[in-house]
C-alpha cells in the first residue's frame, strides 16, 4: 500500500522537532510541507533558526525552508498539509493543539490533552483500539480533524514492557528512571548543573508516568477507557547521558512465571503495526539482551534505528515478582518515530 500525505511539524526546531525532521528524510509515505517554531524563528530560514544537534547533515531543502508561526492561519497560509506533529513546549500547546485540530489531524508528542478523556494516547504496539476514541472526540468537540497523543519519553518504554506482563495479572509496578539529557530539549539542562552529577528530580514526570501507563494499558469500552487497575510508583532521575533512558523496573504479579516464561513474553510481543508491516515498524518491539551488564545507553539506544525497547536483566526478586532493566530511545521511540508510527497506523485504517 501507498499513501502520500504533506506533513506540518510544530516545534520543528528543537529536539524532538529536529528528530521528526530527520526521521522524515526519505519516508515512503510522507513528506515535509511546513516547518513552524517560536515568534524568534519565524520568517527566518530553517538554517538560521534552529541549531541542528542531529548526526546528520542537515537537509538541503529543510535548510532553505522558511520557518513560520505556529497558528493555523499561518499552517494553512504555509502550504497543502494533511497531518500536523506537534513538538511544542507542554505548557503552551494546549490551545494551539486545538485550533489546528479543528481542520488537520493532530499527532502530539506533548502532554497538553494526554489525558483529555477523548484524546487516545497511543502507543501502536499496545493500544492501537483507543483509536476509536477519535471519531467520538470529533463529533463532540465539533472539528474536522483530531487530536491524538503519544505518551512521555520514558511511559513508553516502560508500557511497552508492562503490556507482554498483563497476561500475568499485573499488581504493582515500581519504576527508577535515568533519563538522558536531549530529554529535556535542547539546549536543556546546563553542563554546569550535569557534569559530574545526577538530578533525583524532574518536573511533572513520576506523575506522567503513574498516570499515563494506567491510561495506555486500560480497556477501551462504551466510549470511553477504564484505566488499568494495577498500582505504579515512579522515581525520576536525570543523568549525564546524551540520548537513551534506561529504568529499573520491579512488578509484583499475581502468577509467579519463571525468568524464561517473562523472557519469551517479552520476545515473543508484537503488534499491529508489525502485523501490517508499517514503515517504522521494528521486526521486534521488545529485544531481549542476555549479557549481565545490558542494556546500555551508548551500545542499545539504536536497536532497530532506535524504535525496538531493549531489556534485560530479567530476575526474580524477592520483595515483588519479577526485576528487570529497560532502555528505550527518547528522541525516537520515545518522541519522533513514536509520533511516526501512530499516524502511519491511522493513515492506514484510513483515520487520518
Ligand atoms: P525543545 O528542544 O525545547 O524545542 C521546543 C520547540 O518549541 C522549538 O521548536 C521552539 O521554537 C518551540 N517553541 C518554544 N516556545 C514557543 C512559543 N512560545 N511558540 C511557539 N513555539 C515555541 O523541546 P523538545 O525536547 O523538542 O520537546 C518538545 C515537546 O516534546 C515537549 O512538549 C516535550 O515535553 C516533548 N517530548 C520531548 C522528548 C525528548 O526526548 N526531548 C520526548 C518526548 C516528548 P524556537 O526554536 O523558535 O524557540
Amino acid at each position: 500500500m501507498r499513501f502520500n500525505r504533506k506533513i506540518a511539524i510544530l516545534g520543528a526546531t528543537g529536539a524532538v522537532g529536529q528528530r521528526f525532521i530527520e526521521l522524515l528524510q526519505n519516508h515512503p509515505w510522507f513528506e515535509i510541507e511546513v516547518l513552524a517554531a517560536s515568534e524568534r524563528s519565524a520568517g527566518k530560514k530553517y538554517k538560521n533558526a534552529c541549531n541542528w544537534i542531529m548526526n546528520s547533515n542537515l537537509p538541503n531543502e529543510i535548510a532553505e525552508m522558511s520557518v513560520v508561526n505556529v497558528d493555523l492561519e499561518s499552517v494553512r497560509k504555509a502550504g497543502n498539509v494533511d497531518i500536523v506533529f506537534s513538538a511544542l513546549p507542554g505548557g503552551l500547546a494546549g490551545p494551539i493543539e486545538s485550533e489546528l485540530a479543528t481542520e488537520y489531524p493532530v499527532f502530539s508528542k506533548t502532554s497538553a490533552h494526554r489525558m483529555d478523556s477523548d484524546v487516545p494516547l497511543i502507543i501502536p504496539e499496545v493500544n492501537p483500539e483507543h483509536a476509536e476514541l477519535i471519531p467520538i472526540q470529533k463529533q463532540a468537540r465539533g472539528w474536522k480533524g483530531f487530536i491524538s497523543t503519544d505518551p512521555n519519553c520514558s511511559t513508553i518504554q516502560l508500557a511497552m514492557t508492562l503490556k507482554p506482563l498483563m497476561k500475568f495479572g499485573l499488581n504493582k509496578v515500581i519504576v527508577t528512571t535515568m533519563q538522558a539529557l536531549s530529554g529535556a530539549g535542547y539546549p536543556g539542562v546546563s553542563s554546569l548543573d550535569i557534569i559530574d552529577n545526577v538530578i533525583p528530580f524532574i518536573s511533572y514526570e513520576e506523575e506522567k508516568m503513574e498516570t499515563e501507563s494506567q491510561k495506555i494499558l486500560g480497556i477501551f469500552k462504551e466510549n470511553r477507557i477504564s484505566a488499568a487497575n494495577f498500582i505504579i510508583s515512579a522515581s525520576c532521575n536525570r543523568v549525564n547521558v546524551k540520548e537513551g533512558h534506561l529504568e529499573s523496573v520491579f512488578v509484583q504479579l499475581d502468577y509467579d512465571p519463571n525468568v524464561n516464561e517473562v523472557e519469551e513474553a517479552f520476545r515473543r510481543f508484537r503488534g499491529e503495526p508489525q502485523k501490517l508491516q508499517l514503515p517504522s515498524a521494528p521486526e521486534t518491539p521488545i529485544v531481549v539482551r542476555d549479557e549481565p551488564n545490558r542494556p546500555q545507553p551508548r551500545f542499545d539506544r539504536n536497536e532497530a534505528k532506535g524504535m525496538s525497547v531493549v531489556v534485560g536483566r530479567v530476575r526474580k526478586d524477592p520483595i515483588m515478582t519479577m526485576k528487570y532493566m529497560c532502555l528505550g530511545h527518547n528522541t525516537i521511540r520515545g518522541a519522533a518515530g513514536g509520533g511516526i508510527l501512530s499516524a502511519e497506523l491511522m493513515v492506514t485504517k484510513g483515520t487520518a
